[in-house]
């Protein structure tokens, strides 16, 4: 059926939106119909002027995509957004690099995943399949809604823990440090206003925050810290971290979460990861002291979260 003019006019739209001598992206042309599936599937991770996924299956020898600006559903509950776009040559399955700013999809793409897929079934407006890939795989179905708009959603059971339900902790007040000062990590205790960050598909729903969270891609996380002002400007202070990766961290013991949480190197101008000394009271409280903040807060090494911490005034 696909002779060679149905294929060469299936790239017509991509090539209509870009400059080969200005973009060092692929110009293949159509490569003729392979035997049909078992075929291969890319993920761009795309920082474009929006951030978002690009889901791209081999089909008639091109690459059918959809934008995706949340990125792949972790959850059969919730549906992404998945905006049809237009087929891409073959050879942009193994395509990463930078696009040049002001030209079409300018920004950073990286292969976020790839792999092989089966198709269940394709349709103009319905196309279902299933993914192997690394980091992406089980059954999705991608279905037209209005337009370029479809949307997508998963069929196999979610294979991340929910985010956690869970009030931030509070310290306990003491009026002295406690005896065994080596079983606990010391931090200043900030005065600002306490808040839980979560972190999905490069967004969180946090003011302020948006350009920390797009840093995570595609990782999921809840952050805890407070929003706290320093010579005048407001800054994010994070000091505990309660979820990554799609695994709840609250039942983990401190020391291993604040490992976790200094791997993430969390470090800005608007957002800082808060300094820790394990076993050191008496600087830490001097320091608070002379900076003018309320006191020490100590937490316990080996606690879950939610358990643990006390303040000392300083
Ligand atoms: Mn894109």
């Amino acid at each position: 059926m696909a002779d060679r003019a149905d294929r060469a006019d299936k790239l017509q739209r991509y090539r209509g939106k870009r400059d080969p001598a200005r973009t060092p992206e692929p110009f293949g042309e159509p490569r003729p119909r392979s035997d049909g599936d078992g075929d291969t599937f890319v993920i761009h991770e795309h920082h474009a002027r929006s951030l978002h996924w690009d889901l791209r299956l081999a089909r008639e020898g091109v690459l059918a995509s959809w934008a995706i600006p949340k990125g792949l559903p972790e959850d059969p509950k919730v549906n992404h957004l998945a905006v049809h776009t237009e087929d891409h040559p073959m050879e942009y399955a193994a395509f990463h690099g930078e696009i040049p700013r002001g030209e079409y999809g300018g920004g950073t793409m990286t292969i976020w995943d790839s792999g092989t897929y089966e198709t269940e079934k394709w349709s103009d407006r319905e196309v279902k399949v299933v993914l192997h890939g690394e980091r992406a795989s089980g059954r999705f179905v991608l279905f037209q809604t209005d337009g370029k708009n479809w949307m997508i959603h998963r069929m196999d059971p979610p294979t991340r823990d929910p985010f956690p339900d869970v009030e931030p902790a509070e310290p306990v007040e003491r009026s002295r440090p406690p005896r065994d000062v080596e079983r606990y990590a010391f931090e200043f205790a900030w005065g600002g206003e306490r808040v839980l960050v979560p972190v999905q598909g490069g967004r969180t729903t946090v003011r302020g925050l948006d350009r920390l969270a797009r840093s995570f891609g595609s990782r999921t996380a809840v952050l805890d810290g407070e929003m706290v002002t320093l010579s005048g400007a407001g800054i994010f202070v994070c000091y505990d971290l309660l979820y990554l990766d799609g695994r709840s961290l609250v039942g983990e013991p401190y020391e291993d979460r604040r490992a976790r949480l200094e791997e993430l190197r969390i470090a800005g101008a608007r957002w800082q990861t808060a300094p820790s000394w394990r076993g050191e009271f008496q600087a830490v409280r001097q320091a608070a002291r002379e900076q003018g903040l309320p006191g020490v807060v100590g937490k316990r090494l080996d606690a879950p979260y939610g358990e643990g911490w006390i303040f000392v005034p300083a």
